[in-house]
């Protein structure tokens, strides 16, 4: 039987996309061999690394002078490899908004002179600093944000606007709905929240921003080793980028993300509505700066939220447990949680509240 998973990451893939990977596994396309068993210099397998970039590029409309690139170490390994290769005058600054914004600020502190722009520390994250008042140093490189905060459930509904180019983190918000790619100097994004299994991440340049790396920078890590090979320099997580070329195909049957983002807003508001209206459960994110994708709340006590999250699993609905710096529950609904999971989860919490009331 199949759950309905809200795990923030690894998280639900469509399941389609899951069953054309299974039909797929012992003989992709009439080659008698699996995708993982592929030479990534072969023609097929080039042919699926071409497609996963161009409907990237068609899903997100990436424009011409950004490079694509599929590479590993998940988005943690891009919080050293942008100051690396960004950080031409030694100085950025960072907007913390999560525990994950606050992992990369202090990596790159190790490479440069990095300033903390603004936070939402002091309220436990539960809020995005209003991007309009953030004045930012002179002389800076980059500008960093983190656009969905994946254990505080808050993301950015307006960014700032700064002459430094714009470095964004989307790991867990990236194609969950349109974004003007063309405001940003650099995104990145691990694919294991909405995309594909744990191993790839994505990363969007523009073209200027790869000749800048500090001496210092691995050559692995270099953008410019990277780019001019399209994701070939070494041996790619092949298997990944099949599997995120199987949900960009997807995304683009379904309409592309302006149809995601749709779906991505029913489902926020079915629950967040729910929620605000129970008399029982409690979200402590300011509602403008709600997350789409990652919903925390709370029962009244701690032994009722550890009571819920026990029951709702043994009722088919798993992985609700919040993270432990906020304790009580999340619901990671990315784009593969069908709506039928949300209505599912109220069911279950409006019983839970009626016998625990
Ligand atoms: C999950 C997550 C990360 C960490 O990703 P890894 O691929 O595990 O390194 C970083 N940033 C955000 C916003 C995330 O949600």
């Amino acid at each position: 039987m199949r759950v309905y998973n809200f795990s923030a990451g690894p998280s639900m893939l469509p399941m389609e996309v899951l069953e054309e990977a299974q039909r797929d596994f012992l003989d992709y396309n009439g080659t008698g061999m699996s995708v993982v068993e592929m030479s990534h210099r072969s023609k097929p397998f080039q042919a699926i690394v071409d497609e996963a970039e161009a409907l990237l590029r068609e899903l997100m409309n990436i424009p011409e002078d950004y490079d694509v690139l599929f590479v590993q170490g998940g988005a943690s390994t891009q919080f050293e490899a942008v100051p690396l290769n960004l950080l031409k005058n030694g100085k950025a600054d960072y907007i913390v908004t999560g525990n994950f914004a606050n992992k990369a600020y202090k990596e790159a502190q190790k490479y440069g002179d990095i300033a903390c722009a603004a936070s939402s520390k002091e309220d436990n994250y539960t809020y995005i600093p209003n991007v309009d008042e953030i004045k930012f140093r002179d002389g800076i490189d980059y500008v960093h944000i983190t656009t969905n905060n994946t254990i505080f459930g808050t993301r950015y509904t307006k960014f700032p606007k700064t002459d430094a180019p714009l470095v964004a983190d989307m790991s867990s918000n990236i194609l969950s709905e349109p974004v003007d790619v063309s405001k940003f100097g650099l995104i990145y994004a691990g694919a294991q929240k909405n995309v594909a299994p744990a191993g790839v991440t994505i990363v969007i340049v523009k073209k200027e921003l790869t000749n800048q790396a500090m001496a210092i920078c691995p050559t692995m890590l270099k953008y410019a080793t990277q780019a001019p090979e399209h994701s070939l320099y070494n041996t790619p997580p092949c298997f990944c980028i099949y599997m995120a070329m199987l949900t960009f195909r997807y995304l683009k049957k379904i309409g592309g993300l302006a149809a995601m983002k749709e779906i991505n807003e029913r489902k926020a508001n079915m629950l967040y509505d729910y929620i605000d209206n129970s008399g029982f459960y409690t979200n402590p994110v300011r509602k403008e700066d709600r997350s789409m994708m990652n919903v925390p709340f709370v029962t009244p006590s701690k032994e009722l939220d550890e009571k819920f999250v026990k029951e709702a699993a043994a009722n088919g609905l798993v992985s609700l447990k919040g993270h432990r710096l906020v304790g009580g529950m999340r619901a990671s609904i990315y784009n593969a949680m069908p709506e039928e999971g949300i209505v599912a989860l109220i069911d279950f919490m409006k019983k839970f509240a009626k016998e625990n009331a």
